[in-house]
């Protein structure tokens, strides 16, 4: 039988009230697929991180568009992050752990790692004076298997 696929697309300004409206907007296209409640927070803590780079990091001093783009076939979730911001120097170095470039802000520098950490694959593409582009991957437990924990709607 061939899987069931959808897609998502949006663009959004990139100011920093938008965060929350990704966040809200990627709960609402996985909840089809029947998540657990902490795979549901691992996808919008990710995206969260994702939105928030393009916003301070892509265009720190200039308003850009940001776009989401989600697709989501069988039991896992492929979405797309892109900016047409700053771009980033040395890819390898911004992803390791407490690498920032603004440290003044008290940024930790953790972002990619939180995002490494709660998908299953994320690739990040960039070229400095170009944009970013991160690509994750999550896979959701299917079934109803009361052993994964609590699903979005249960009552338990
Ligand atoms: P934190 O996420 O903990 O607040 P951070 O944003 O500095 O701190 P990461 O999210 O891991 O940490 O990003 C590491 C570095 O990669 C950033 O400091 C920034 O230099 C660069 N970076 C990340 N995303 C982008 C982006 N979309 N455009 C340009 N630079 C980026
Ligand atoms: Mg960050």
């Amino acid at each position: 039988m061939q899987e069931k696929t959808n897609k998502m697309s949006l663009k959004f300004i990139s100011l920093s009230e938008n965060e929350p409206f990704a966040r809200s907007c990627i709960q609402a296209f996985c909840l089809p697929l029947n998540p657990t409640i902490s795979e549901l927070n691992d996808v919008k803590t990710a995206v969260s991180e994702a939105v928030t780079n393009c916003i301070v990091h892509a265009y720190p001093d200039r308003a850009g568009i940001v776009s989401v783009e989600a697709e989501t076939a069988g039991n896992r979730i492929h979405i797309k992050i892109t900016d047409e911001g700053n771009g980033i120097e040395d890819v390898t170095k911004a992803v390791e752990p407490f690498f920032t470039t603004r440290p003044e802000e008290e940024r930790s520098g953790m972002g990619f790692t939180v995002m490494k950490a709660f998908m299953d694959d994320v690739k990040v593409l960039s070229k400095p004076g170009e944009g970013t582009v991160v690509e994750m991957v999550k896979f959701f437990s299917s079934g109803n298997d009361a052993e994964v924990g609590e699903r979005w709607g249960n009552d338990a």
